[in-house]
């Protein structure tokens, strides 16, 4: 394996630098989970789209660039070292443009792609319920025929950012006595402002809006809105997750350059040789991380798919985040727990890891039954 770049991987690296040298704001933008935050991270994503950044890998006709997946690691890389915003479109842009473009029409496609790109609409995931996250085929949340499309009722919970999205997607039982629980489920899209929907924002550990519960009753979708076949949702939704887990979710870019802020504030503190120890781990988790998924983009280059494999990456970034940020808090002592820093920020976000994008439980379930062939625990 040729682990160089070649030149037109350094050109487009370079041609990404420069872009992001000129335009990430001087100031960081407000937090992405208040209302004020969110407008501005809308406009960086409208900027970013006016020069084709936003959907690097996108074909050009829905606004990207139509790059290979190694140059959409290397833009990541360039944006997380830019220290560039966090993106409010991630949802929509890593969950369900992917589901789109396997199981989407051409019409879904041209109408909802474009306005998500710049950021214009931006999407929730609704797929957990108060008694379905884990066991996502236990949903109860039902989607009735009607003339022309569908009626949705029942409730959501923990979708991130649907405290100020536009839409979300989520998966609906239309069929009520299909033999086993993940048939006779349906794919669907659905405005978060359609008569019906009442969204109520739940507070994270900080206080801010991060997520929302979702009550619809009766809500009306056109049939257009439904994504692959009805009643096939389950087939639709598990390829959205695989990208999820896998490589789209949490790139590398976004640990080498926590890895690089940690390294230069022990180099400000000159701190002991315990911490010591604990940096350099995160430096070469960072980078280990990143060989990791630079093989896998070259096996899926290859023809070849990610398949369970995305549990690894899953279990290992989650966890490496949190032992991250707990040595940026241990190095930062006090001023670490008692100020609004990026660091404070980013360890409540971590503590997150393990149970958002299916929990470790789960993951290392899959990993011990469908890699290593375990057999299959209790239940
Ligand atoms: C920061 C964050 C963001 C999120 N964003 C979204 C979002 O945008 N949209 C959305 O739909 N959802 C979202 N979620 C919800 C998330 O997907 C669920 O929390 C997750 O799937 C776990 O489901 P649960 O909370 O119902 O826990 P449960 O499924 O009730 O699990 C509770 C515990 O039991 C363990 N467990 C359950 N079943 C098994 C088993 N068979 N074997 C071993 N252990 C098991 C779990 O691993 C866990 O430790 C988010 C969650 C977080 C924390």
């Amino acid at each position: 394996m040729d682990l160089d770049f070649t030149p037109d991987q350094e050109a487009f690296r370079a041609e990404a630098r420069a872009w992001l040298d000129a335009h990430v704001p001087a100031v960081p933008l407000p937090s992405l989970e208040t209302a004020e935050g969110f407008a501005a991270h809308r406009v960086w994503e409208a900027q970013l789209a006016a020069d084709r950044w936003s959907v690097v890998s996108w074909p050009e006709e829905y606004g990207g660039r139509g790059v290979d997946i190694v140059r959409w690691l290397v833009f990541e890389e360039e944006y997380y070292a830019a220290g560039a915003p966090g993106r409010v479109g991630q949802n929509g842009i890593n969950l369900l443009a992917p589901t789109l473009f396997d199981h989407g029409t051409h019409e879904q496609r041209a109408r909802v792609l474009p306005p998500m790109a710049t950021g214009e609409v931006v999407w929730a995931q609704a797929w957990s319920e108060p008694e379905a996250g884990s066991d996502l085929a236990s949903l109860t949340s039902r989607a009735v025929r009607t003339g022309g499309g569908w009626l949705l009722s029942g409730q959501k919970t923990w979708s991130s950012r649907a405290a100020f999205a536009d839409r979300a997607f989520g998966l609906f039982r239309s069929e009520q006595n299909a033999p086993k629980p993940h048939q006779g489920l349906t794919y669907l899209m659905f405005d978060l402002r359609a008569p019906g929907v009442t969204v109520r924002p739940i507070g994270r550990l900080d206080g801010r809006p991060a997520f929302a519960e979702l009550f619809l009753d009766e809500v009306f979708v056109p049939d257009e809105d439904v994504i692959g076949e009805p009643g096939q949702g389950w087939r639709v939704a598990m390829s959205t997750a695989g990208n999820e887990r896998g490589l789209t979710l949490r790139s590398p870019g976004r640990f080498l350059a926590a890895a690089d802020r940690l390294l230069n504030l022990w180099r400000a503190q000159g701190s002991s040789q315990a911490a010591r120890d604990q940096v350099a781990d995160a430096v070469i988790g960072a980078r280990a991380y990143q060989l990791f998924t630079y093989a896998n983009a070259s096996r899926f280059l290859d023809g070849e798919s990610i398949g369970p494999e995305s549990s690894i990456n899953k279990v290992f970034w989650s966890e490496y985040d949190i032992a991250l940020h707990e040595t940026a808090l241990e190095l930062l002592g006090e001023e670490g727990e008692l100020t609004d820093t990026d660091w404070s920020e980013g360890y409540v976000f971590s503590l997150a890891g393990p149970i958002y994008a299916g929990t470790n439980e789960i993951q290392r379930d899959i990993i011990a039954e469908r890699l290593l062939g375990l057999p299959k625990g209790r239940r």
